[in-house]
């Protein structure tokens, strides 16, 4: 099939690994519209759709209460049937595309945070909390990532997490000297003299490859975990997300979830999450978990 010249500039923009999946799955689409030319309005609105901001649903109820006089305009915060839903939960799409650094897939941890989320009344509770209108940043944002690349941005979400897959010599399997896992880090942590492997902890940022590529196994995979990061934001004053946990289990990630949905409801101000972690100290926090 045929791409014009804008279309094909567009998808070189696109990660070379994933580039054959949407080169078809763009095809797919405008071969059944009946063209047989790609334009760039197709890549746009296959884009849209891929992630998944095709067909919005307008909110039915809710529509002429005061609260939601401002949210009402982003169905993003409405769900098919138009409840109102405060909270955007992102993973990355690192399974969707097979993606090589890929250590777990996002989307378990995104459906516990959401049963989570459920289960808590979050929503019914942030309404209720607050007296006027509901603003987009008094709903909490969560990303989740596959892989410390952090493709979702955990950074700059209240709730963020990337998944980790710490690595460890083992002094018992023989190195052959490969030079393998030093070409393959990006981080130069590791190196490997007369056969002797090091890996510098300041550097590492515990992505796995390391590992992945030694035909020996002289490095080794450890349990994988989460990275967790809490109280990221954009707006007048950004601010980068502050580490909570750099090594969690899936259990621990939810638990500290619970007491970050506890903290935002539990407080009578309408403050946003970054200013509360502020006052109650992160290592607080880190108590409660
Ligand atoms: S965060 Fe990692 S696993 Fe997810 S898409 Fe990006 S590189 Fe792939
Ligand atoms: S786990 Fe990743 S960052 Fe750490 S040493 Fe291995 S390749 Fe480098
Ligand atoms: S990849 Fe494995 S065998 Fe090769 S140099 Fe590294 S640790 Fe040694």
């Amino acid at each position: 099939m045929e791409w014009d010249k804008s279309a094909t500039l567009l998808l070189e923009k696109v990660p070379p690994f994933i580039q054959k999946i949407v080169r078809e799955k763009v095809e797919t689409i405008v071969r059944s519209r009946g063209k047989s030319i790609v334009t760039e309005a197709d890549v746009v609105a296959a884009r849209e759709g891929f992630m998944g901001k095709s067909n919005p649903q307008p909110p039915k109820q809710f529509i002429n209460n005061e609260k939601f006089s401002i949210l009402r305009k982003y169905p993003k915060y409405f769900d098919k049937d138009g409840n109102p839903v405060l909270y955007q939960i992102k993973p990355c799409h690192g399974a969707e595309v097979n993606c090589p650094f890929l250590i777990t897939d996002p989307k378990i941890l995104v459906q516990k945070l959401q049963n989570r989320l459920k289960e808590l009344h979050f929503t019914e509770k942030l309404i209720d909390k607050i007296k006027g209108q509901i603003l987009p940043h008094h709903t909490i944002k969560i990303a989740i990532s596959g892989c410390p690349n952090s493709c979702s941005m955990p950074q700059i979400k209240d709730f963020g997490v990337y998944a980790v897959e710490p690595v460890y010599v083992d002094t018992e399997t023989e190195c052959i000297g490969c030079m393998k896992c030093v070409k393959t880090c990006r981080e130069d942590a590791v190196t490997v003299n007369n056969n002797e492997v090091t890996i510098d902890k300041e550097k590492c940022v515990h992505c796995g490859m390391c590992a992945r590529v030694c035909p020996v196994d002289s490095i080794k995979p450890a349990d994988k975990k989460y990275h967790v990061l809490i109280g990221g934001k954009v707006g007048r004053h950004p601010k980068f997300a502050l580490d909570l946990l750099p090594e969690a289990d899936e259990a621990t990630t939810v638990k500290a979830f619970e007491v970050c949905v506890d903290i935002i409801l539990s407080n009578k101000t309408e403050q946003r999450f970054r200013a509360l972690i502020e006052q109650q100290g992160i290592e607080e926090i880190k108590k409660r978990i």
